[in-house]
């Protein structure tokens, strides 16, 4: 059972379904930047410059493990919402503080859960 009004929680399912989108959005832009993928780029950039080639596609890996990342936690909170779960604390099952998702939609712990060191499973 949610202890959020439902105005709440679709505002914040809106909110996720649009980050959703900007995520996959950039995801492709990542790929079409990367010299390693794209071909084009790379025969573009100065002669010699393989480190280079080889550290923006370092970068762009990093970028897009992270944007992965965003676009898992999303994914996880919209099942939350969906199963009804969404908004429980991951550690504690208290509920996460509404103002909290507001800025942070995809957050799994409450807000003295998420400053205390989290036990290591
Ligand atoms: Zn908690």
């Amino acid at each position: 059972m949610l202890n959020f009004p439902k105005k709440t929680i679709i505002f914040l399912k809106k909110h996720l379904l649009k980050q959703e989108k900007e995520v996959e959005k950039q995801l492709k832009g990542v790929k079409e930047d990367d010299p390693v993928i794209s071909p084009a780029l790379a025969e573009s950039s100065e002669p010699g410059t393989d480190s280079y080639i080889a550290d923006s596609h370092t970068k762009t890996l990093v970028l897009e493990k992270q944007l992965k990342d965003a676009k898992t936690g999303i994914g996880v909170a919209l099942a939350k919402i969906k199963s009804g779960t969404y908004g429980k604390c991951e550690n504690c099952s208290k509920y996460i503080e509404v103002g909290r998702l507001m800025i942070m939609p995809t957050a799994q712990y409450c807000i003295s859960c998420s400053q205390k060191p989290l036990k290591r499973r």
